[in-house]
């Protein structure tokens, strides 16, 4: 009786048992299918985006500016490009906002510290809401990163610094080298994964001692900072320059670069023509992204500057170990 009972409560166990388990297996399936596949960031072809046919470029009265202190553009579902108000700080720098599955990476922070004359912090969290909504991820981690070490690219970095989920990468050229995992700087290459977003990055000083280009293998824009841009080149040590600038051309040719992406614009659509420095309204600017052609320019500049001075080319002026100050107006 008792080998008998105990038989059949074994029989219910494993049938009980099992029917767990048909019944997880079953949910389980159930639920993957309500929930999104990880996003994907293929290296073969392209993501494509777009830019905006103009940004929004200051006003003629600061004063009376009424346009948003942080201008937002999607250049594609994962990609942001954003822009400070010229009328806020005549920089108008450029940041850039990269998602990948769980992660956002915030490169540069402006040149305005004030949350309330430029919430940078806002701005960057709204974004990432509705992103995180759109593709079904929730409390992504965010990066804070820098093209390198000047101030109107770092300002609003500290209206992060108490945010959850952040990893501040720091204002320290071993902190930024540390977090990349690069040992050998300017002349390693490293590829970082972002989400699965993979990312080339190398040192290119010239400008700044810290500086990073940042090559996005999903989307094929280059990223070259402060180094290269439409606008005064401030170079403090010329031969870095000329081999970063010759690096960023042999990433070129290894890689489909499609557009070249920065962090200023200062020169006007006139061929060699910049803008007054320090000014805040630019009606006639070009696009902020260049060209390979623009890139062959350059590297053409360093076999043939070979002394401290400003050299005017169509879409970049070199100020070769000159004062920031200086400028072609005086
Ligand atoms: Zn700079």
């Amino acid at each position: 009786m008792n080998k008998n009972s105990a038989g059949f409560t074994n029989i219910k166990t494993i049938v009980s048992v099992a029917f767990v388990a048909v019944c997880v297996a079953v949910f389980d399936v159930a639920f993957s299918a309500l929930k999104e596949p990880p996003l994907t960031f293929p290296i073969d072809g392209r993501a494509s985006g777009t830019f905006p046919s103009e940004w929004i470029h200051g006003s003629k009265s600061a004063m009376d500016n009424t346009d948003p202190a942080v201008q937002v553009h999607a250049y594609n579902d994962h990609t942001f490009i954003l822009r400070e108000n010229k009328a806020i700080n005549y920089e108008g720098v450029f940041m850039y906002l990269f998602f990948g599955n769980g992660v956002a990476m915030l490169i540069d922070q402006g040149s305005t510290s004030s949350p309330a004359l430029f919430p940078l912090r806002e701005v960057v969290d709204k974004i990432i809401r509705e992103w995180e909504e759109q593709h079904q991820q929730s409390d992504i981690e965010l990066i804070v990163a820098n093209s390198h070490l000047h101030g109107d690219h770092y300002a609003a970095w500290n209206q992060f610094v108490d945010r959850p989920n952040t990893i501040m990468v720091g204002l320290t050229h071993e902190e930024m080298m540390a977090f990349w995992g690069i040992d050998n700087y300017p002349q390693e290459i490293v590829t970082y994964d972002l989400g699965g977003r993979e990312l080339v990055v190398t040192g290119t000083p010239g400008h700044q001692g810290s500086e990073l280009a940042i090559y996005d293998g999903w989307t094929d824009l280059l990223y070259t900072g402060d180094m290269f841009y439409r606008g005064r080149l401030y170079l403090e040590d010329w031969d870095a320059w000329v081999a970063s600038i010759r690096k960023l051309r042999r990433i070129a040719d290894r890689n489909p670069v499609v557009h070249l992406v920065n962090n200023h614009i200062e020169m006007t659509a006139e061929p060699g023509i910049d803008y007054p420095i320090g000014t805040t309204w630019q009606p006639n600017e070009p696009p902020m992204q260049m060209t390979l052609e623009m890139l062959d320019q350059a590297v053409e500049a360093t076999y043939e500057v070979n002394s401290p001075g400003i050299y005017i080319y169509d879409d970049f002026l070199i100020y070769n170990q000159i004062p920031w100050y200086t400028t072609t107006d005086l």
